[in-house]
């Protein structure tokens, strides 16, 4: 099986690699076990995933030892759609090709290409609900008409020189304010379509406020995809998800979730997993399934973390990295006997919006961050919308100078592919400078296997062929 890469090198294609072939720098092999005589080839700047036999791996390994070996000599020892699917999915790469370089240069072109502009807006910092891990410290302001209309216009001024135009919402609950939301929402999807630029627009919601008619609404005016967490199944949400009153939250948000499915491209149901509750995973993914929303509905679980003052309390509940990455295996291992499929599997890119330049984070003030985990911390704003436009604070150099690539270690690494732009908070907020290493540094081999099970077995049951 051969998984497409998403990244590609632009070449010409009839052209010979200048200096021959060689080996990838990022090729990964795992053992598929004595009795299947195969293994899986795994390369962590493509993502293609190629299964061969032991015998062939042999003997590619024998060929490529003459590296720089020729497309033609490559040939002659092995077969040629090997040889194709080799190439096309990075295992074998031009021997000029510096891997290295051509991802910074990726990353460079993602943080700094001014034709896309991506706001993170939190309209409000009050919330709903009180979780006891929470790092917002529930500041009731809410955004008022006079920012909206900065918003709006720190947008419009842009939009000629902009193909793509992306806007999350978050908060505190951004349903709390759905006006001033619905207000701005509307503006971008008619201004954008106008300017002929591409709109895309997605919700964090704690999914409370989220019925029928706000979720047609919302996805009218271009949001298509949502986020709501949940902190287990009932039991668990309910003791921790609470309203300010104290009363429970599971059942009304389960009800929103499985109407809104009908409305947005997809829902990620993101549940929240600590120490507490590490089999209440299962639980919900059983829901969903049960309930027919596994396609719309993508159920993971996500790491509950302590990551400022108000919610360090919560830390000695939390997993490590290393320890989560353990629960996705052991997770991912009940799924597939469940007979459910894995959905999780690295992906590539930066995926850190606080280090590209044409990125903010807006509070209810009009103040501007770099990372949502300073919402609201005054003395981190890089800069301001006020009535005389937009204003930046030095502050702003610091996200925009970080490079992952200055580390030695890191440039090093075989997983720098997967975590270029991995959370950098800590280092560039509080100057803590070890590495947030991605989960996948502890569970590749187990995460890349079980995705490949559960891809051929998809495949099988949808040919109506054997069973894995
Ligand atoms: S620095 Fe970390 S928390 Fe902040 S936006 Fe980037 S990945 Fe997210
Ligand atoms: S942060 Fe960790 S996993 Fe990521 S590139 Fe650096 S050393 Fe590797």
């Amino acid at each position: 099986m051969l998984t497409k890469p998403r990244l590609q090198i632009h070449q010409d294609k009839n052209a010979p690699p200048v200096t021959g072939l060689q080996a990838s720098i990022y090729n990964f092999r795992f053992s598929l076990g004595e009795v299947s005589g195969a293994c899986l080839l795994y390369n962590s700047r493509t993502n293609a995933v190629l299964r061969i036999s032991k015998q062939l791996a042999a003997q590619l390994d024998n060929a490529l030892d003459a590296s720089p070996i020729t497309m033609e000599a490559l040939t002659k020892r092995l077969h040629a759609d090997l040889v194709e699917a080799l190439n096309s999915g990075g295992f074998v790469v031009d021997a000029s090709l510096d891997e290295r370089r051509l991802l910074k240069a990726m990353d460079q072109n993602a943080r700094f290409g001014s034709a896309r502009l991506a706001l993170t807006i939190a309209p409000t910092l009050a919330c709903n609900f009180r979780c006891p891990y929470c790092y917002q410290d529930h500041k009731s302001r809410h955004m008022n008409a006079e920012v909206t209309e900065r918003i709006k216009s720190f947008v419009g001024k842009q939009l000629r020189y902009l193909s793509d135009f992306s806007v999350s919402w978050y908060g505190g609950e951004p349903l709390l304010v759905k006006d001033r939301v619905l207000d701005l929402q509307r503006y971008f999807f008619e201004a954008c379509k106008e300017a002929n630029v591409n709109f895309g627009s997605s919700m964090i919601t704690n999914g409370y406020l989220l019925e029928e008619e706000l979720a047609r609404t919302l996805s009218n005016t271009g949001v298509s995809f949502v986020q709501i967490t949940l902190d287990g199944a009932a039991p668990s949400h309910n003791k921790r998800r609470k309203l300010k009153n104290g009363r429970g939250t599971f059942d009304r948000i389960y009800e929103n979730l499985k109407t809104a499915s009908q409305y947005f491209e997809r829902i990620s149901l993101r549940v929240n997993i600590d120490k507490t509750n590490p089999e209440d995973l299962d639980i919900i993914r059983d829901m969903v399934a049960s309930d027919g929303l596994s396609d719309k509905v993508y159920v993971y679980p996500g790491k509950v973390d302590a990551v400022t003052d108000a919610s360090r309390a919560y830390a000695e509940n939390c997993y490590t990295r290393r320890e989560f990455a353990e629960y996705e295996v052991q997770r991912g291992m009940e799924a597939l006997t469940r007979g459910q499929d894995i959905e999780t599997f690295p992906r590539l890119g930066n995926g850190c919006g606080a280090i590209c330049s044409n990125a903010f984070v807006i509070d209810p003030d009009g103040y501007l961050y770099k990372c949502w985990n300073d919402v609201g911390e005054r003395d981190a704003c890089v800069g301001q919308l006020s009535e005389q436009g937009e204003t930046y604070r030095p502050q702003l150099a610091q996200w925009e100078a970080f490079d992952r690539f200055e580390s030695e270690e890191c440039r090093a690494c075989p997983y720098l592919p997967l975590c270029i732009a991995g959370c950098s908070y800590e280092e560039i907020a509080h100057g803590d400078a070890s590495h947030k290493c991605t989960e996948f540094r502890w569970n590749l081999e187990e995460i890349v296997k079980l995705k490949y099970v559960s891809d051929l077995r998809h495949r099988l049951q949808s040919e109506g062929g054997a069973s894995v």
